[in-house]
């Protein structure tokens, strides 16, 4: 897949972010490693939702003018509500769930990593 920094040569800035809910089950752990391997394949910066969460001002408004895609583990949606709540609008949202992957139930192994990797990978 292509890198869209690349292709739009942005020269060093990514327009394309990646936030994950970052949980301790199982498929918060997978949001986590997903938005750790679109960070690595530079597909999209991986950032901090807990900077969202903690208020720091500077860093919300400059996350606002980015390409967002929030990861989250289940339906209890943490990072959507604290996007939410700080007035994001427009990010795109995957929800690990909605993939048929059961919370407490997922083994974190390589081929649900990929599979998750693969459904974020092409949002754009
Ligand atoms: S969205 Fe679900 S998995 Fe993620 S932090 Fe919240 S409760 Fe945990």
């Amino acid at each position: 897949m292509e890198n869209p920094e690349n292709s739009s040569c942005l020269c060093g800035t990514s327009e394309y972010m990646v936030l994950a809910c970052s949980g301790s089950c199982d498929l918060g752990r997978i949001t986590d490693l997903v938005a750790r391997r679109l960070r690595d394949n530079g597909v999209r910066k991986m950032n901090c939702l807990a900077v969202v969460g903690a208020g720091i001002e500077k860093s919300i408004e400059n996350f606002k003018t980015k390409n967002i895609l929030m990861l989250d583990g289940c339906p209890i949606d943490c990072g959507k509500q604290i996007l939410d709540k700080a007035g994001f609008a427009n990010y795109k949202y995957m929800r690990v769930t909605d993939l048929g992957l059961k919370k407490g139930q997922t083994p974190v192994t390589e081929d649900v990593v990929n599979l998750v990797y693969e459904k974020a990978e092409i949002i754009y």
